[in-house]
């Protein structure tokens, strides 16, 4: 139940301070299987090292498959560098991706008159035992 809250705070605050110049960008990050991926011109990016400056390498996700060597360094949301790819971008499938990711986010949203609904019961059955207890 708290990863499920804490994972709705993550998203919210996410959701509510959108990075202007990371969108000037069109740098998406998106979550799946427990990693970040950044999603930009058509490519899927994870991410594999970081800087003491703060800036963030992320290599292209196909490096492992295709041997392709593409990699954008950002910081702060401004592209710093980036290495070409030999892949081919796929704007469909990171379109995709970000419908699929609104979707869970809304998914993770909808759970939360649930908690509440389960809060005010749980709290209920306390005060009851309570009771029990003192009688
Ligand atoms: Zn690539």
């Amino acid at each position: 139940m708290y990863l499920l809250i804490h994972t709705h705070i993550l998203l919210f605050s996410e959701e509510s301070s959108p990075g202007p110049s990371g969108e000037k960008y069109g740098l998406k990050y998106i979550n799946r299987k427990g990693g970040t991926v950044l999603l930009y011109a058509g490519y899927q990016f994870t991410k594999k090292c970081t800087y003491k400056s703060g800036a963030i390498v992320w290599e292209c996700h196909l490096r492992k498959k295709t041997k392709c060597t593409g990699t954008i360094t950002i910081r702060q949301n401004q592209i710093l560098k980036e290495t070409s790819h030999s892949c081919t971008p796929d704007f469909d499938k990171n379109l995709l991706e970000c419908y699929m990711d609104k979707c869970k986010k809304k998914i993770v949203s909808s759970y939360e008159p649930a908690i509440s609904d389960f809060n005010a019961k749980y709290h209920k059955i306390l005060k009851k035992l309570e009771k029990l207890e003192g009688e």
